[in-house]
């Protein structure tokens, strides 16, 4: 310690004659008040039980009958003259929670990469709210600041990085991919002696980003964002297995007119509706070979490597400049808990930022560091601790464990909807999700297939019964038209084989009952 430092901790405290109107309670850092954060919650829990639906994962009716519902539950919209205290407060919000939200442990809860999230998370994620430290300062958190270090070097690792790799929790595999590619622009504008963070982008001529035709709508979304444009984006085709044809990104890439710039390779490592993944170690060649940033979308895949079983899927990753990873999606973190992992830590330089309010030099030269440059953000929750707690807790097995029993339940999802006259596969489980479509008996033609696919699913989410996914699928051939699907995205480790039955057989029943409709509708 300091002379300063020591002569501060041994000041006498001046303890106050005038109390503060608020009881120490009414802070959830205090001691008291972290003991009021877990009988609040208890008493909220508990009344919000008999709210629980048992007999389906979503509320019954139409969205404008349970959003009024919903609403009218909370009280006229006005900010209250007087509270009605903590516990009040929390057990109507938690009823009408229960009542009008999902349930997401729901065995039939099957509609989006949206899991349920494990227990272990949640009680950290409260510990880490009521700490609210901030990653931007090392004066705003300290210790989530090693914890979010602790995460992001066993993340890279996991993905085999490398030593010099680096990374940054972000709220979204949206936002993963927007600072991925921010790297990647940057970047390429350094190798061509532009630096486009002071100058802009207009020096960067006729900027292209590369990925496949079923690449996540972020990437499109984050060339706006980042000047780029979204006719930057130029779609490369997909196999019959959903992936990116390594030899039409090589055509691509040498058809190449001289004033344009290539600025990233997007590959994705578990397409969202199929979980397909690119060849990686072909496009990292060919990124390679044409010296561009290959930044891998594993939003959804990057979970696999938890499973010994599934790792596989995924070689190549260790070959990416930068990779976007979603825990909220197959790693059980409730939202947002996403990642950005980068090849080589320079790679932030492109966020490099002093402030004189935040991070001052001689500051940061004696150590007194935060994270502020390697976000786009300044204060950051500390989304690492529900990380590190769930991975303490379950370890690589367990997880692993848990990855391996969704992908078998989406297995066992396909063999029934293979078997079953009444449904058609349109895509196996690479991961854990599956895509089909109803038909009926008579193979009625395609535009009336499409309405009853959209209907059953529809009618499922209004009875409650079950959520399914939803998407478009086009055929084969490029000349065939899109067609509406329904899927199951498997992500309930708790799910059994028996469920998935009881999922199917709910599909069929809401298909043939849509089936009638369109005929009588036709009659
Ligand atoms: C879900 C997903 C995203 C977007 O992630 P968010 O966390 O929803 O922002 C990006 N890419 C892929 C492949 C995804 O599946």
């Amino acid at each position: 310690m300091t002379q300063i430092a020591e002569a501060a901790h041994s000041a006498p405290r001046v303890t106050g004659e005038h109390p503060s109107a608020f009881p120490a309670s009414v802070l959830a850092g205090s001691r008291e008040g972290m003991a009021e954060v877990v009988t609040t919650l208890a008493g909220a829990i508990a009344s919000a039980r008999s709210a629980r639906r048992e007999d389906g994962p979503a509320p019954r009716g139409a969205p404008g009958d349970v959003l009024a519902a919903a609403t009218e539950s909370l009280g006229p919209p006005d900010v209250p003259a007087d509270g009605i205290g903590a516990d009040a407060a929390l057990r109507r919000l938690a009823t009408m929670l229960v009542e009008y939200g999902l349930d997401l442990a729901h065995p039939r809860a099957a509609a989006h990469l949206q899991p349920p999230p494990l227990t272990v998370a949640v009680a950290a994620d409260t510990l880490a709210s009521a700490g609210n430290a901030s990653l931007d300062t090392y004066d705003s958190g300290p210790s989530a600041i090693a914890v979010e270090r602790w995460v992001v070097r066993s993340l890279t690792r996991l993905a085999g990085l490398g030593e010099r790799a680096d990374g940054v929790l972000t709220p979204g595999g949206s936002m993963s991919n927007l600072l991925g590619l921010l790297l990647a622009r940057d970047t390429a504008g350094q190798a061509r002696g532009i630096d486009v963070r002071r100058s802009g982008v207009a020096a960067l001529r006729c900027p292209v980003v590369f990925c496949s035709e079923l690449a996540h709508f972020s990437v499109h979304r984050a060339c706006a964002a980042l000047g780029l444009g979204e006719q930057s984006v130029q779609p490369v085709a997909v196999d019959e297995h959903h992936r990116m044809r390594p030899e039409e990104l090589a055509a691509a890439l040498r058809g190449l007119d001289d004033d344009r710039t290539p600025v990233a390779i997007i590959a994705t490592a578990g397409s969202t509706d199929f979980g397909s993944v690119d060849p990686l170690p072909e496009l990292a060649e060919i990124a390679a070979e044409h010296a561009v940033w290959l930044h891998v979308d594993a939003a959804y895949g990057f979970g696999a490597l938890f499973s010994e079983r599934l790792s596989d899927r995924l070689a190549g990753l260790e070959l990416a400049d930068s990779v976007t990873v979603d825990l909220h999606k197959l790693g059980w973190q409730p939202a947002a808990t996403s990642a950005l992992l980068v090849a080589d830590a320079n790679a932030f330089s492109a966020l490099d930022r002093t402030v004189s309010y935040l991070n001052p030099v001689d500051d940061s030269e004696a150590g007194y560091d935060g994270l502020l440059g390697r976000s786009l953000q300044t204060t950051r929750r500390p989304d690492a601790i529900k990380v590190a707690a769930s991975l303490l807790a379950h370890g690589r097995a367990g997880l692993g464990s848990m990855v391996d029993v969704c992908h078998e339940l989406a297995v066992h999802a396909q063999r029934r909807i293979a078997a079953e006259p009444e449904l058609e596969l349109i895509s196996p489980a690479e991961l854990t999700t599956v895509v089909f479509r109803y038909r009926d008996r008579s193979h009625a033609d395609p535009d009336r297939l499409d309405r009853i696919n959209s209907d059953l699913r529809r009618g499922l989410l209004e009875s409650g019964v079950a959520l399914i996914g939803r998407t478009t699928v086009r055929g084969g051939r490029p000349d065939e038209a899109e067609r509406v699907c329904v899927k199951f995205t498997l992500l309930n480790q708790t799910a059994t084989a028996g469920d998935i039955d009881e999922l199917i057989d709910k599909v069929l029943l809401a298909g043939r009952a849509c089936a009638r409709r369109t005929e009588e509708g036709a009659a």
